[in-house]
């Protein structure tokens, strides 16, 4: 309210009986609330005296107060300026107004250069050059003195809109040659020439021809809407435009202005224009015309004279009436491109402003006119624009969420063909993405748009947010499209596949399997004689280096593995249990949930992995093992089970034993476990009180002289430093001697542990151990670098239940980044043995090795770049993200990861056996209880 308190009740304003002065206040307090004007300033003059004089509202955030002396910037009213200007050289005998502008700028040009040698002064100051408006925006805020040069150079690369003297076309170009041309004729810059002949002489203390000096005294902040709502911002100063509509002027100095255009050019003793000069200058042309620096509106039987002012975020409007002698002058620090709308109509096709609104209705009650009718107004119209966009965008987010529905019904109905096909691709075209390139055309292309951009930011802004939407949007329709499509053809040709020549079975869907059957996919899917099919144990597969961050919960534990149907398309696929391959039949044998069955091949890809070595140390039975989502289920519930007895449990000695956690193995999944395993306790310490830090024990036993003897020893250097820094009993050279039911004992000594993992070495699978093959002597099958079995052409194998000679001759390591690779150069081979070419060799050299820690630690080593801490950490999830082979499944390890990073660690321990128990007693304690109340 304070806002618009006028400053007249406080000292600050003029005001004279001769004009209505309180329907005046009533009208600018009204109209600036509606159209929620931070700050407004008003000044009528009659004749040589100045009647009103009032100001309203805030100047800046402060809440600064407006006053008549508060600097506004003006707009295109500096286009009157600058004919002033002209004018004046022209009675000075210096400037011709039908003399060709290259009379005085000889070098300029717009388009072709023979019709630029008639565009005259005149033509400038009517707008009737056919100058086009320039939008290009690299020289407006030059501030060297020759950024306007520079602006009216560009003139030279563009087409006039029409012939020079025809047609009026409002273009800031005219004004802009015209200020260089003062600079030509008066031999000093344009800001000089107008401060030295005409603020000057006009006593107008308050105007600036620069920003910086404008704001040191004081100078207004603009304001911009978004969405209805008044946002300060300062814009760049444009002094390449300054002659066209940069003066900053207060409305006290622009009384002075007025007194002298109603007076033949006279403010007190000086002059600024001889009287024919000032006549020339208001001599309007016939209906609403274009004058020399003023805009000429008929209303009714009166000619006013006009000229309105709009920045990014000012605007003003100043009339004359020239028959009554009354001048008006309103200023406003805000703006809004829906104020073209807002005001009311009827002056001229330029109507819509609301300062000219306001000068307009202001004017009419300083002269006793009839008022012109109120348009819709301010606040309906941003209503109306807020409520537009917001329905706009609730139906943008209800489409969003109806496209899985949608893809749903799609996925019912099915594509019937290729013409079905295309007309849905054409309509998501149409629908999603016309709007995105039509913007990228419009901000490429358009200069104009980026005057809609200062002007109307908020509108900008949701149009950018909606066409990015629309385009992803688009995107997942074009993608949903596209599947649905494929899923029919190849539904089709799966039912259609007939004498089959050719049958790939691919044993174990793991890492490597996967891969291999993807590959063979796509390189033998689309052929009908070829048959492939991939047997794997569960319907998923796991990618084991997200097992860590499974355990611990930072995963949700489903989302280290995939389902494996989803990346399949001319894939027969069985969850079943490979008992045996047969290569004397060339059969597997296959156990699935109901019956055996045989599956016979001409080429198997044995891909089945190893398991963890239990006949390594005695009494293995006893640890836990960590290589199924089992394993990590499993043991995620034991390490919390430990923590809710010990934190109950007061024998210091038991208590021990809970607390204590003993990796049996020092190799890359024995320490990435530990890392994982002491952040993810140390996490958890914070939810049981009575377990001290202390209390907490950790052994770590390698059996040779470092950690992860697989590595560089600048990852085993690292992990070791970082493992005692957690409080880790690091025992290298310790090879474990026996594990009991609770203890694990060595050469040196014993330690009592109730939570024990073995992960020290691996074992081929069984299945692909007994295979009659040729094999070595840990059982694994024996390749050639092509993959082949070195004793059974028809047998392929890679991964860990192979061994595969490597360039060096060492076989390669179990490692994933191996098992991947090589699936890929077994597809090949298969495919090329079908086709009757020779198989190639399979070499890799290996990128380098990653491990993680936990609480964002780890180390990496890719091809000798060694990095340590959250960089390494950061690069080696993306890079397992990415071995996801699916989006959906990568977005949701994301997401997880997301949250994880800003939750509180997860403590909730499933265990289905103990819930099942439990169902089954209060089973059981509800029957008796039944029987003995029927009893
Ligand atoms: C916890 C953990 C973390 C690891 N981290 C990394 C790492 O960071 N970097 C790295 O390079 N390597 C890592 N590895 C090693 C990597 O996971 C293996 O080298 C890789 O998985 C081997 O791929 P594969 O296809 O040979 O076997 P696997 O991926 O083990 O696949 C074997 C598949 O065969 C299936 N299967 C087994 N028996 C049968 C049967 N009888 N019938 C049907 N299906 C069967 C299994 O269910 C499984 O799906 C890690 C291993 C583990 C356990």
């Amino acid at each position: 309210m304070l806002a618009l308190i006028p400053l007249a009740r406080l000292g600050h304003a003029q005001s004279d009986d001769t004009v209505p002065i309180q329907q005046i206040d009533a009208y600018i307090t009204r109209t600036m609330r509606s159209a929620r004007f931070p700050g407004v300033a008003v000044g009528i003059v009659k004749g040589d005296r100045v009647v009103y004089l009032r100001a309203f509202g805030r100047a800046d955030p402060s809440g600064r107060r407006v006053t008549p002396q508060t600097p506004f910037l003006i707009g295109s009213v500096t286009k009157s300026f600058t004919a002033l200007a002209v004018l004046q050289l022209v009675d000075a005998g210096r400037v011709e107004l039908d003399a060709p502008v290259q009379r005085y700028v000889p070098w300029f040009r717009v388009g072709d250069s023979t019709i630029s040698s008639r565009i005259t002064v005149r033509q400038l100051l009517t707008m009737t050059s056919g100058l086009p408006q320039v939008y290009e925006t690299q020289f407006w805020t030059d501030r060297d003195d020759r950024a306007l040069e520079r602006t009216v150079r560009l003139l030279a690369t563009k087409q006039l809109t029409g012939e020079p003297g025809r047609t009026f076309g409002y273009s800031n170009a005219n004004y802009e040659t015209l200020g260089l041309i003062v600079q030509v004729v008066s031999g000093e810059s344009y800001e000089n020439y107008v401060k030295r002949h005409i603020l000057d002489p006009l006593d107008m203390r308050d105007s600036f021809l620069s920003q910086d000096e404008a704001f040191g005294r004081g100078m207004a902040s603009g304001y911009r809407w978004w969405f209805g709502i008044p946002v300060p911002v300062t814009l760049p100063y444009r002094r390449a435009e300054l002659p066209a509509g940069y003066i900053i002027a207060s409305t006290q100095d622009m009384m002075h202005y007025l007194i002298a255009e109603l007076n033949d050019g006279r403010y007190g003793n000086t002059s600024v224009l001889s009287r024919r000069g000032m006549a020339l200058r208001h001599a309007a042309g016939p209906g609403n015309s274009y004058g020399l620096g003023w805009e000429f509106v008929r209303f009714g039987e009166r000619t006013l004279i006009n000229h309105d002012g709009g920045t990014a975020n000012f605007q003003s409007s100043l009339f004359i009436d020239p028959a009554a002698g009354v001048g008006v002058y309103v200023a406003a620090n805000a703006i809004n491109a829906l104020d073209a709308f807002a005001s009311p109509h009827g002056l001229s096709p330029l109507d819509g402003q609301t300062t000219r609104a306001m000068a307009h209705v202001i004017l009419s009650l300083a002269t006793g006119q009839p008022l012109p009718s109120e348009g819709i107004g301010h606040r309906r119209l941003t209503l109306i624009f807020d409520l537009m966009i917001a329905l706009l965008s609730v139906a943008l987010v209800i489409s969003l969420m109806r496209i899985r529905v949608r893809h749903r019904r799609m996925a019912r109905q099915g594509i019937p063909g290729r013409a079905s096909l295309w007309s849905r691709i054409a309509f998501a075209l149409v629908l999603n993405l016309t709007l995105p390139v039509a913007l990228v055309y419009l901000s490429l292309a358009a200069p104009a748009w980026r005057a809609f951009a200062l002007f109307q930011p908020d509108l900008l802004y949701w149009l950018y947010a909606v066409a990015l939407v629309l385009f992803i949007k688009g995107v997942l329709e074009l993608l949903f499209i596209g599947r649905v499509y494929r899923q029919g053809q190849d539904a089709r040709f799966m039912a259609r596949r007939s004498h089959i020549e050719t049958r790939v079975v691919v044993v174990g869907g793991g890492v490597g399997g996967l891969a291999a059957a993807r590959h063979l996919d796509r390189l033998l899917g689309g052929r009908r004689e070829v048959e492939i099919t991939l047997v794997n144990r569960d319907n998923f597969f796991l990618l084991s280096p997200l097992l860590f961050e499974a355990c611990s919960g930072v995963l949700e534990l489903r989302h280290c593995a995939q389902p494996i149907r989803p990346c399949l398309r001319r894939v027969r696929f069985l969850e079943a249990t490979a008992q045996e391959i047969d290569v004397a039949r060339r059969i597997v044998r296959v156990a699935g949930p109901d019956a055996a069955r045989e599956l016979p091949y001409d080429q198997v890809i044995i891909a089945l992995g190893a398991t963890t070595n239990l006949s390594l140390i005695p009494g293995s039975e006893y640890a836990r093992t960590f290589k199924t989502v089992a394993d990590g289920l499993l043991l995620r519930n034991h390490v919390i089970e430990q923590l809710e007895r010990a934190s109950t449990e007061p024998s210091a000695e038991r208590r021990r034993g809970l607390l204590t956690t003993t990796i049996i193995g020092g190799g890359l999944v024995g320490v990435e476990l530990l890392g994982e395993l002491t952040a993810f306790i140390e996490d958890e310490l914070r939810y049981y009180p009575d377990i001290r830090r202390d209390e907490l024990h950790f052994h770590l036993f390698e059996a040779g002289k470092r950690l992860m003897p697989e590595s560089k020893p600048f990852l085993s250097e690292y992990a070791d430093r970082l493992l005692r820094l957690r409080g880790v009993e690091v025992h290298v050279a310790t090879p474990v001697q026996e594990i009991g039911p609770a203890f694990v004992r060595w050469a040196g000594g014993r330690v009592e542990s109730q939570t024990i993992v073995l992960a020290a070495g691996i074992v081929p699978n069984a299945v692909a151990a007994a295979a009659n093959v040729a094999r070595d002597r840990r059982g694994r099958v024996l390749t050639e670098p092509t993959l082949r079995s070195t004793s059974d052409p028809r047998v392929w194998a890679f991964g860990d239940c192979a061994s595969t000679p490597s360039p060096h001759g060492e076989p390669y390591p179990a490692l994933a980044q191996h098992a991947v690779r090589a699936a890929r150069t077994a597809a090949r081979n298969v495919a090329a043995v079908i086709d009757g070419r020779p198989p190639k060799p399979f070499v890799y050299e290996s990128l380098g090795m990653m491990a993680a820690f936990g609480h964002t630690r780890a180390a990496c080593d890719v091809k000798g770049l060694k990095l340590t801490g959250f960089i390494a950490w950061w690069i080696r999830r993306t890079y397992y993200l990415f071995q996801m082979p699916r989006w959906d499944t990568r977005f949701r390890i994301a997401v997880d990861w997301t949250v994880s990073l800003f939750s509180r660690p997860d403590l909730t321990k499933i265990d289905l056996a103990e819930e099942r128990e439990l169902e089954q007693r209060n089973q059981a304690a509800n029957g008796s209880r039944t029987g003995s109340l029927a009893s």
